[in-house]
């Protein structure tokens, strides 16, 4: 036992079964509910780690009861199971709050293998810097997204989890493999060049002159700072 208990919430008693018990043989304590409704009231019911969500579910759809939970304030980490690779899927996920995804048909340790980054992920940062200001920008942690004098751009998944990460070791030179460890932990096929290419992409949106980062910087053969006051 590992201590962390995971609900799954599926309706294809095979692949509870399978999963089930590749789950528990990696140490975690596994419930299950079979449609949305169920999977609902057991999520809001019960203290788990993690939410193992199928998006096709009798009843209540997977889209509904992820974002029935995140209105409802719970925070527990969602992966999202989908039958469907569709971009517009994963956006809307996204939106209402799920954490990752994964696409059937996929294989048992690959699913093990993304539960266990998620539960590695740095945890809800601390009050003091869900909201932040870097200079006219203000950054909001828990809405996702970022006021650049009036104007609110939202912060997609990943670029979340990058500036919740460096948020939460401000004033401290990040590596590029450290990043992503802690943030694309499970995808051997990424390289050091997604953090680039994401870092990129995040100080468009908190920089107000993303080329002369203010606040975002590079450490030359490091990695990455970000740096703000508190308070
Ligand atoms: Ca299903």
């Amino acid at each position: 036992m590992n201590g962390q208990q995971i609900l799954m919430i599926e309706d294809e008693p095979g692949l509870i079964l399978t999963l089930g018990d590749r789950l528990r043989a990696e140490g975690f304590a596994v419930d299950s509910a079979q449609d949305g409704n169920t999977g609902l009231a057991t999520a809001l019911g019960g203290a788990y780690d993690l939410i193992i969500l199928d998006l096709m579910l009798p009843g209540m759809g997977g889209f509904d009861v992820c974002r029935e939970l995140r209105q409802r304030g719970c925070s527990t980490p969602i992966l999202m199971l989908t039958a469907r690779d569709r971009l517009v899927d994963k956006v809307l996920g996204l939106k209402l709050g799920a954490d990752d995804y994964l696409t059937k048909p996929f294989e048992p340790d690959e699913l093990v293998a993304r539960c266990e980054a998620i539960l590695r992920r740095p945890h809800v940062p601390l009050r003091s810097i869900e909201r932040f200001s870097l200079g006219d920008i203000t950054v909001d942690l828990r809405r996702a997204e970022v006021d650049r004098r009036g104007e609110i751009v939202p912060l997609a998944g990943k670029e979340l989890d990058l500036l919740c990460y460096l948020a939460e070791h401000r004033d401290a030179a990040v590596s590029r493999q450290e990043l992503l460890d802690r943030i694309w932990g499970y995808a051997a096929e990424v390289s050091s060049r997604t953090v680039d290419v994401h870092v990129v992409a995040l100080r468009k949106k908190i920089e107000l002159d993303p080329k002369r980062p203010r606040f975002l910087r590079t450490v030359h053969g490091v990695g990455y700072k970000l740096s703000f006051d508190v308070g």
